[in-house]
């Protein structure tokens, strides 16, 4: 049985959060003489010198009609990262505590747990890039908290088995994190759809990449209300800056205009996939649910990347990890910016070749 409860590291269990004046007080109206305000206004252009909502109230119940989830199983964050970290503080005892990582994939994790003092087993993906379901389950021992699950794959572009994800749901009785930052871009269904059936599943999703929203740094986890509820508790009280929210609002406003950016950055994926194949020095590209190609080089990824970076053109050099060898992670552009890295592959192949 899963019990979050037991998770817990003991001092977040027995923690007493710390209650800010827009906590106790909830109500719109009033004389806020509470907060150490400045009561006549803010210096630069606009009303921000009134503390935001710590628990994104609004914003968090808009979200809840377009991802079909109450707004008490959201958690909202400064980008997903935070809920990475969060998760590591909550439940990893530093130097005691160890979580899963399935190379390759997303840096954070390790970098997370790096901070935290926290011990990462890494199983790696299968060369076809999918879980070692079998190698995960036994690299899980008692001080195991949380399975980090990337879909679609951060660099290798797949999504990952849904069965292997349910087994991995089933079969272990931590945190089994499904980071969704790309969902948008794939035909797969989102496991926000199956919180009901699995008490220690965290979905991280984000407006980072499809949503256009990088710079605004707001990111979701949506988990059981319990588990929601420690995250709560234990960030920042205003972690969320009030343009993020109203930013965050107008977009919810406008879901139609992210599945048309979605569908433009989507055909041009098939085209760049398509050009690049033909290339003479191109070995490869894997198939991709992302906003990014892995492509594979017979030619020195290194070499070319660093001409790449001659021309202006940056990609992400992925040569050094295990399982993408030669391959370069090259983000979708416009179809300008995709045939400017077009032209300059070509021009650079008889080079580095
Ligand atoms: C980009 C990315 C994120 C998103 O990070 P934010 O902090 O929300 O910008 C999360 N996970 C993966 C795998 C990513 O590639």
């Amino acid at each position: 049985m899963f019990d979050l409860q037991s998770l817990l590291r003991e001092n977040i269990r027995t923690i007493k959060p710390y209650s800010s004046a827009r906590d106790e007080y909830t109500g719109a109206e009033g004389i806020f003489l509470d907060a150490n305000e400045n009561p006549t206004g803010s210096v630069c252009e606009g009303e921000f010198n009134r503390y935001p909502d710590p628990l994104q109230r609004e914003l968090k119940v808009r979200l809840g009609e377009v991802k079909g989830v109450v707004p008490e199983k959201i958690f909202l964050g400064n980008g997903s990262d935070e809920g990475i970290d969060l998760l590591f503080r909550a439940f990893c005892r530093p130097g005691v505590d160890n979580v899963i990582t399935m190379p390759p994939t997303y840096g954070m994790y390790q970098v997370c747990a790096d901070i935290n003092d926290v011990e990462v087993r890494t199983v790696s993906l299968t060369p076809d890039f999918q879980i070692d379901v079998e190698g995960v389950l036994a690299a899980v021992d008692q001080n195991t908290k949380a399975i980090f699950v990337c879909s679609p794959n951060n660099p290798t572009g797949n999504s990952l088995a849904d069965a292997d994800i349910e087994r991995l749901l089933k079969e272990f009785n931590g945190i089994v994190v499904v980071d969704e930052a790309y969902i948008d871009f794939s035909n797969e269904v989102s496991f926000v759809r199956r919180l009901e059936e699995f008490p220690n599943l965290l979905v991280l999703q984000t407006f980072s990449k499809a949503w256009g929203m990088a710079a605004l740094r707001l990111g979701m986890a949506f988990g059981s209300e319990e588990l929601i509820a420690v995250f709560n508790r234990i960030k920042y009280p205003y972690n969320v800056n009030i343009l993020t929210q109203e930013k965050g609002l107008e977009a919810l406003q406008n879901v139609l205009k992210k599945e048309m950016m979605v569908q433009d950055i989507l055909f041009e994926r098939e085209m760049l996939t398509d050009a690049l194949s033909k290339l003479e020095s191109c070995e490869k590209i894997y198939p991709s649910d992302a906003n990014f190609i892995l492509a594979k080089f017979k030619v020195d990824a290194t070499a070319l990347y660093n001409q790449l970076v001659e021309h202006k053109i940056i990609v992400r050099n992925r040569n050094s990890v295990t399982l993408c060898e030669g391959c370069l992670r090259i983000t979708i552009g416009t179809a300008e910016e995709n045939k400017a890295l077009l032209e300059a592959i070509k021009e650079l192949q008889a080079v580095v070749g």
